[in-house]
């Protein structure tokens, strides 16, 4: 039977369309331009990098359909195991910390992919 799915949609939970993935590789970039002072010192102002990168995680969120609440809604996983590694007891932080980490894992190979393709 054919069908007219696109190949890119290869998660059912992180809907990737290319503007995800436009918008994902744009926070990603603007992330490790921040030149923010520390947090609470008097100086403090947002730099353009997070300005960019706010509008740009706007578009991600949107897209992803990411709820209202989750934000950041991609989180760079450290890989180490941050506590919520299977421990079985219901931990609402850990759960959305952990969408916002496989989120992050889906779109972070799919950038690659059609990086490489
Ligand atoms: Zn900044």
């Amino acid at each position: 039977m054919p069908t007219n799915r696109t190949p890119i949609d290869r998660s059912p939970r992180v809907p990737i369309t290319p503007r995800a993935l436009e918008a994902f590789g744009h926070l990603k970039r603007l992330a490790r331009k921040c030149t923010c002072l520390p947090y609470g010192d008097p100086n403090y102002e947002r730099c353009d990098a997070c300005r960019l990168w706010l509008q740009w995680h706007r578009v991600l969120s949107h897209e992803v359909r990411a709820k209202i609440w989750e934000f950041p809604c991609v989180v760079e996983p450290d890989d180490d195991g941050d506590g919520d590694a299977g421990n079985g007891s219901y931990n609402p932080g850990a759960f959305w910390a952990r969408r916002a980490r496989d989120r992050y894992r889906v779109l972070d190979a799919a950038l690659r992919a059609a990086a490489s393709g």
